[in-house]
């Protein structure tokens, strides 16, 4: 080969490099799209929207909506191969390995039981099936039924085996139900999956169980609503303004029905059976884990206001919000 072909030789290596870099950059782009926010149903049909703003691109929201469908098929009742339905069907017969994170979160749920002293129960499940809220055959049960599924309710029949993460519940019958603290863990596994990208600036909403990630701008905290109870979806009673927390409210007025001119909703009292009767229509807890803000949201509207602020007094990090029937709005005001 002589001396021009060579230097031809280097010159288009160097053209299709370029050509390589080019493309490279093109692929990247389209790879990397913009796409401020997105918003899928899962976690047994809830709405659930990220909002990365400029950060936000198909491959993170692929990520966050893949790890949250996989924690909904390890822990939703509704699910019959998940692990929560696997423990379920091998009540009173056996022990039941499970995921890590299931085991994590059914020990945190017993934790929550214990410190309310049973008014947070994740075995609840009969409970839940037999009022049927938001199934389209809810119904009041006879205190017949009710009787007969109470013994079945009790979080100490629960036995955890942490050196194989083994579940089981020692009475036939009885069924876990995590729905009252799994969107707060899934929330926070979103949460995770966020800073470990640093991305700085986020907002996070579960059907209702939100995560704000640093400020709305510069200095400027996020406004988060609380729902007025009973009104136009969106319409907030207090604005809070916030940076960095999780705000995660427990209400009666998304998953109830009404009969004889009377409210049955979806946070149940296991000692009754019946659905908490106390005045109040939502709490809303405020703090960093929204896990823990979840299983506290449920705990204390079931506990009521005077046992609610009882319970609190262990977790002076949190803020909490009642809002009761007659629309009066009490906090503990431990923010700003
Ligand atoms: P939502 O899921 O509507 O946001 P919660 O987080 O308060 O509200 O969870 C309510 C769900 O928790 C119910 O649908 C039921 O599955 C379950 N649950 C109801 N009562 C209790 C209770 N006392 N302890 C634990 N879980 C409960
Ligand atoms: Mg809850």
């Amino acid at each position: 080969m002589n001396h021009t072909n060579k230097n031809e030789l280097a010159v288009r290596n160097r053209f299709l490099f370029q050509l390589f870099l080019v493309s490279c950059f093109l692929f990247l782009v389209s790879c990397a799209q913009q796409e401020p926010s997105r918003t899928e149903i899962a976690l047994g049909n809830t709405l659930c929207t990220i909002t990365l703003f400029k950060h936000g691109n198909e491959n993170i929201y692929n990520e966050i909506f893949n790890k949250i469908r996989e924690i909904e098929n390890l822990m939703s009742v509704n699910i019959p191969s998940s692990d929560i339905s696997r423990i379920n069907a091998a009540a009173g017969i056996e022990s039941v390995q499970v995921h890590a994170e299931v085991f994590k979160v059914i020990e945190r749920a017993v934790y929550f039981a214990n410190v309310s002293d049973g008014a947070f129960d994740p075995t609840v499940g009969p409970l839940v099936a037999l009022w049927g809220i938001n199934t389209g055959s809810e119904n009041i049960p006879s205190q017949h039924k009710i009787d007969e599924v109470l013994p079945l309710v009790n979080w100490r029949n629960i036995e955890l085996d942490e050196s194989n993460t083994s579940v089981f519940l020692t009475q036939r019958g009885m069924s876990l139900d995590l729905g009252a603290i799994a969107k707060g863990y899934a929330a926070d596994s979103a949460a995770k999956i966020i800073r470990d990208a640093n991305i700085t600036r986020a907002l996070i909403d579960l059907g209702g169980n939100i995560i704000v990630i640093g400020e709305r701008s510069a200095n400027v905290p996020w406004r988060v609503g609380i729902q007025k109870p009973g009104h136009k979806r969106g319409e907030s009673i207090v604005t809070l303004q916030l940076t960095d927390k999780t705000i995660v409210t427990s209400g009666v007025y998304e998953r109830y029905f009404k009969e004889n001119g009377k409210h049955y909703h979806h946070l149940f009292e296991p000692f009754s059976g019946y659905p908490a009767d106390n005045g109040l229509l939502s709490v809303t807890i405020v703090m960093d884990v929204s896990m823990d803000a979840d299983a506290l949201s449920t705990a204390v509207f079931v506990l009521g206001y005077e046992r609610g602020l009882v319970l609190l007094e262990s977790f002076p990090e949190v803020e909490a919000i009642f809002i009761f029937e007659n629309m009066e709005i009490r906090s503990t005001n431990r923010l700003n």
